[in-house]
């Protein structure tokens, strides 16, 4: 009897022992996690990522359950990360709304909102037609507040169907419609009103596809199958840049539709019923305006001579396609300076100039690798310099703002990363109405 009592026992202390070792390894990798995640938050705090910019999720502590549902669903990388067994945003400024999180969540702690206690985030009015305060002027895709390609699509879109209802067949302006912008929503806006049979004009600073133009080539985009005006139902889930500005070309392309790149709207002013389009190759009328120009803003211009030659960028894309180039990047921010790096390569000859003695403000990392890179000779720095002029072939600088003090040097690409305008101004100078939004739900399970 009592020695299969000792065994009993012994196998039920030795069960225990297995679990408690098994709990104990479980557990000390939870923590271990844990700390990683601290660590990546501290991280994002530094390089001012942890802060949303835009939409973003929001955790409740009280219901979450620490599953991890919302990482793995998350098609963006280190957004949200557990720490102490339960979900938290890392590099909330990185998320672009997807809304996998907040749909992926097995006990509806997520929600998705827009702004913080700390920063808020300005957001036009508009009706659920789209319509701001100013009457006949629409809001679509993001600028609205809500991203994503399929949002933006939709928007588009519906902004026309309604609009369409409210003009006045006898007006007098040159178009029915003018369109600012074309990303997905600008690009479905002018689709819908070709569809129509509108008077429409769709200006762009840029070139056609908007932010999903700048993705790089590599970069998985996730979207929705989404309804095309004059195309029909696009059956996408998983896709590339490349697919979906070719679907946007061969649309645009087979209907003869028009869209007028590198042309950037610069006020719109409503005179009686009718809208003056001010863009900086001219004047246009319009009895209706769609602003579909995202949330990503205008890039600033330097304002110096030569700055509207062919050779000058505001955006870097493909650097490894550029070579035996000599090359000036101007600006000392991050974007600067990472482009500049990217840049370095192969035979291109690459000069920085920014118009302070030392950067400030820049990620730690860029700024060890442009001191590296520059002490290598990799590229040369040209600290304390402003452009002044931007020839065919070459480059004019001056030395700390000194007009005497200029120098040459020879030059075939300039990119110019000066920071952006925000829109917020834009649609000010329009009249339309504007809130700061310091985390309200847009996206929640009440
Ligand atoms: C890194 C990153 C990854 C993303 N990944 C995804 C993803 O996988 N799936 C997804 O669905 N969404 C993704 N998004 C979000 C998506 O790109 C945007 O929600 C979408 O592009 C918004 O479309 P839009 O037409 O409103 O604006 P935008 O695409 O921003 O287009 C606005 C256009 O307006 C033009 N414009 C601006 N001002 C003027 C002016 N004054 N005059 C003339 N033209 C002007 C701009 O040049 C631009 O072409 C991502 C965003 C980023 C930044």
């Amino acid at each position: 009897m009592d020695e299969v009592f000792l065994e009993e026992t012994g196998g039920y202390i030795f069960a225990l022992l297995l679990i408690s070792i098994v709990l104990f390894f479980y557990l000390r990798g939870k923590s271990r996690t844990s700390k990683k995640n601290v660590k990546k938050i501290e991280e994002a705090k530094n390089l001012g990522l942890f802060e949303p910019v835009s939409l973003h999720p929001f955790v409740n502590e009280n219901i979450c359950i620490g599953s991890g549902a919302c990482i793995e669903a998350c098609p963006e990388k280190d957004i949200l990360a557990i720490v102490n067994g339960r979900a938290t945003t890392v590099n909330a400024s990185r998320c672009v709304g997807h809304g996998a999180c907040f749909h992926a969540c097995p006990v509806q702690a997520i929600a998705l909102y827009i702004g913080t206690e700390k920063r808020g985030v300005d957001l036009p009015h508009v009706s659920q037609e789209f319509e701001t305060n100013v009457p006949m002027l629409f809001i679509a895709g993001e600028l609205g507040g809500m991203g994503l390609i399929k949002n933006a699509v939709e928007q588009g879109k519906q902004a026309v169907i309604y609009l369409n209802k409210k003009l006045k067949k006898d007006h007098k302006a040159q178009f029915d419609v003018i369109v600012v912008g074309s990303g997905p929503a600008g690009i479905s806006a002018t689709l819908k009103s070709a569809e129509y049979g509108l008077k429409y004009k769709t200006l762009e600073q840029d070139t056609i596809g908007g932010t999903v133009y700048s993705f790089p080539r590599s970069k998985i985009v996730m979207t929705s199958p989404m309804d095309l005006p004059l195309l029909g139902k696009v059956k996408l889930v998983e896709t590339n840049k490349d697919e979906l500005i070719t679907i946007w070309s061969d649309v645009i392309s087979k209907n003869n539709i028009k869209i007028d790149e590198n042309e950037k709207v610069e006020s719109i002013v409503k005179e009686g019923e009718i809208f003056k389009v001010t863009t900086d190759k001219g004047d246009y009328t319009s009895f209706s305006v769609i602003l579909a120009i995202g949330r990503r803003g205008s890039p600033r211009k330097l304002g110096v001579l030569g700055e509207n030659k062919k050779k000058v960028f505001y955006r870097l894309l493909e650097p490894e396609h550029i070579d035996n180039q000599k090359i000036l990047v101007v600006g000392g921010g991050d974007s600067a300076i990472e482009s500049a790096i990217l840049l370095a390569h192969g035979s291109n000859t690459v000069h920085l100039s920014y118009r302070a003695e030392a950067f400030s403000r820049i990620k730690p990392k860029n700024l060890e690798n442009i001191n590296s890179y520059s002490q290598s000779g990799k590229l040369q720095l040209l600290l304390s310099t402003n452009v002044v002029e931007i020839k065919d072939e070459s480059v004019v600088l001056n030395r700390g703002g000194n007009s005497e003090d200029l120098f040459e040097i020879e030059n075939d690409l300039v990119y110019i990363f000066a920071g952006g305008e925000l829109p917020v101004k834009f649609l000010e100078k329009a009249g339309v109405r504007i809130t700061k939004k310091f985390g309200e739900a847009i996206l929640s399970h009440k």
